[in-house]
């Protein structure tokens, strides 16, 4: 148990803290429509008191800074939107918006980081320095680069630290990360691949951009297997392929959507060219008549936790949940924005998750095979329309991890 002076007071709170989960989870909202919930937010940060709060950064962003004497700058992140799922949790406080749910656990990230800020702005004697409070739209959607966009890095101080945490399945009351690579990247992106249209009976005098794109569909399959070694992880997905309209029509463009997962920036720079240099090589096997366009859809880095920062907040929270504590032996296949900051800033980032699965779900679970192999298939994770975190404890655990891992910085 903590002896932080952050902390003293937390229990207390606990209660109008779950009061604020349980209104979020009612109202969620889409990304980049947060309004109601900024709203929220930046009320709830100008009632804590010292906070100076802008909204609107980004859409819907809310950022809250308060200094605290001289000492490192630390910026803490949470995400607000909800996902397009319709709530099947059964809870008293579901979802009323029907089809919108707070499935990915966004509305107990902002409530983790309301408390936090709560107690930063109680106790100014238990720590210096300045903090950073993000509240960031569209978490897997791009909102951290629309923050980004609309000048962050002039108007809000230049933080030493980006920390981010999110809920997960994993059993209530666990805390885990690991040093390195967290979360994989992922890029997609739109290629137009172009032909030259003309009868179907006549081929030869065409040049068919649907055999070029089966051509390209088929090779861009041995980019993992013959491109990315055997201990290294990526993804390759052609997810859309759409050309032509009748069958006697030979068209004259196909357009692919292609999703990339790569978990190292090295094997996410081979495969992009990869990917690149297949296709338009493809094209000139074709004799395509234009070279093809590649568009971007979004791009996420891969989320990188800095290892002597990471080292700093796993120490941090190894005292502070004795036991609790667990480290992921590799980057799990989700994507994320929050290393967008990080990036941006040249700033090192830790990130970390926080379990906040019933334990009722996890009777017979073995914990090491869960760090293992990953969440048992039979638990709601994130974006399940029965993901449903326990508010006791992980309420709590939330803000303890937060206030635990920005006090290395934030020490008196
Ligand atoms: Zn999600
Ligand atoms: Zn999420």
């Amino acid at each position: 148990m903590t002896t932080s002076p952050l902390l003293s007071g937390l229990s207390e709170e606990l209660p109008e803290l779950r009061a604020l989960y349980e209104d979020l989870h009612t109202h969620p909202e889409l990304s980049f429509q947060e309004e109601r919930t900024a709203a929220v937010v930046a009320g709830r940060l100008r009632e804590q008191g010292g906070w100076e709060v802008t909204e609107g950064v980004g859409g819907t962003g809310v950022v809250g800074v308060l200094a605290n004497g001289d000492g490192p700058v630390v910026l803490l992140r949470a995400d607000m939107d909800a996902l397009p799922v319709r709530e099947e949790t059964g809870l008293a406080y579901a979802s009323e918006t029907d089809g919108v749910m707070h499935a990915c656990g966004h509305d107990m990230h902002v409530a983790w980081l309301l408390g936090a800020t709560g107690r930063l702005a109680a106790v100014r004697d238990g720590w210096r320095g300045t903090v950073v409070a993000v509240f960031q739209p569209g978490e897997e959607v791009g909102g951290a680069p629309k923050m980004l966009a609309d000048g962050f890095a002039e108007r809000f101080p230049r933080p030493d630290v980006c920390l981010g945490q999110h809920v997960a399945a994993a059993p209530a009351g666990l805390v885990g990360t690991r040093a390195g690579a967290l979360m994989a990247g992922a890029d997609s992106m739109r290629v137009t691949l172009f032909g030259r249209g003309g009868h179907g009976s006549t081929p030869e005098a065409t040049v068919d951009p649907v055999v070029l794109a089966a051509a390209v569909v088929m090779r861009l399959q041995t980019v993992v297997s013959r491109e990315v070694a055997a201990g290294q992880q990526a993804v390759v997905t052609v997810g859309s392929i759409h050309g032509g309209t009748k069958e006697n029509i030979i068209p004259d463009t196909v357009e692919l959507k292609i999703n990339i997962r790569t978990a190292t920036e090295a094997v996410r720079e081979r495969v992009l060219a990869a990917v690149e240099r297949i296709v338009r090589a493809e094209s000139a096997a074709s004799a395509a008549p234009k070279e093809p366009e590649f568009e971007p859809i979004d791009s996420f880095p891969v989320t990188h936790n800095d290892p002597a920062a990471t080292a700093s907040v796993q120490a941090a929270l190894a005292a502070e949940f004795p036991g609790l504590t667990f480290e992921l032996t590799s980057p799990v296949p989700n994507s994320e924005d929050f290393g967008a900051f990080g990036t941006a800033l040249g700033v090192p980032s830790v990130y970390w998750f926080v379990g906040g699965a019933d334990h009722k779900l996890y009777e017979g679970v073995d914990l090491e095979a869960l760090v293992r192999d990953g969440i048992p298939p039979q638990i709601p994770s994130n974006h399940s329309p029965h993901f449903a975190p326990a508010p006791d404890p992980t309420l709590e655990t939330g803000v303890r991890a937060l206030l635990a891992a920005a006090g290395h910085w934030l020490a008196p």
